[in-house]
């Protein structure tokens, strides 16, 4: 078991969203790299969710085991006439070992839903995939006081029957922190990582208490030890700060034992 909080080995995973060409592979060797030189010293799992286009090249490279892979998103179903759609079952194929769903860009670009979020979360665990479920309030009802209830409610609406440790992780991101460099003040983490454990406990029991539950929003290389010392806080989602190896390992480095 990692040195987080509870007991429960950290993720760190970085979300490369619609960014990297081929030439950005050499990002993803420099992690490997890294890791290979730090010699089992990170207590956590490290995972990178590059675009679909460079996910099978970037799971088969050399040294590639040191790392974890996810997509970014999957459909609901796992084949058929969806144009342009990525299934779990092909992301499983292509090497990921994850796929997030419901992050805040999909919710917002493609309105999504929590239904929507809980059926890719299905399928993801269809296709024995871990489903990083993504939850968080917007800045509006952050500031109208609606944040636990807005969090609840996702939560609820998002997570499968059947979710376990092993196959669900959620990942609370503001969604005003994202790209911001805004972040939530510690204690305001604490408190909605600690209504997101409660509620798992609630519904899932023991598989609910060892859950990861991630932070996700402006985590960089001068903040994350903070916020990863958060009572709960299981490791952290990544947006810009995961493009270059070198603050991508920073933060992991979180984690060095
Ligand atoms: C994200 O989009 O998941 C994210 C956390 O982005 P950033 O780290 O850039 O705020």
């Amino acid at each position: 078991m990692g040195k987080g909080t509870e007991g429960v080995r950290p993720l760190v995973a970085g979300n490369w969203k619609m960014n990297g060409l081929k030439a950005a592979l050499g990002e993803a060797a420099a992690v490997q790299e890294a890791l290979a030189g730090l010699q089992g010293a990170i207590a956590a799992d490290v995972m990178i969710a590059p675009p679909a286009t460079l996910l099978m090249a970037m799971a088969h490279a050399s040294g590639a085991e040191l790392l974890q892979f996810a997509g970014q998103d999957c459909h609901a179903k796992a084949s058929g006439a969806h144009t342009g759609d990525i299934s779990a079952e092909m992301l499983k194929d292509a090497g990921a070992s994850a796929v997030i769903v419901g992050h805040s860009e999909r919710r917002t670009d493609h309105g999504e839903r929590d239904a929507d979020v809980l059926a890719k979360a299905l399928a993801a665990h269809r296709a024995g995939l871990c489903a990083i479920v993504c939850i968080g309030e917007t800045r509006n009802e952050r500031e109208s006081g609606q944040t636990l209830a807005i969090v609840a409610r996702q939560l609820a609406g998002s997570l499968p029957p059947g979710a376990t440790a092993a196959n669900t992780v959620i990942a609370y991101e503001p969604v005003w922190a994202i790209g911001t460099g805004l972040t939530p003040t510690l204690d305001d983490v604490a408190e909605v990582h600690d209504l997101i454990r409660r509620d798992l406990e609630a519904r899932f029991g023991g598989e609910g208490a060892r859950m990861r539950i991630l932070y996700g929003g402006s985590v960089k290389p001068d903040n994350a030890k903070a916020l990863m010392s958060v009572p709960h806080v299981n490791g952290a989602l990544i947006g810009g700060a995961s493009l270059k190896a070198s603050d991508f390992i920073a933060i992991v480095r979180a984690y060095e034992g």
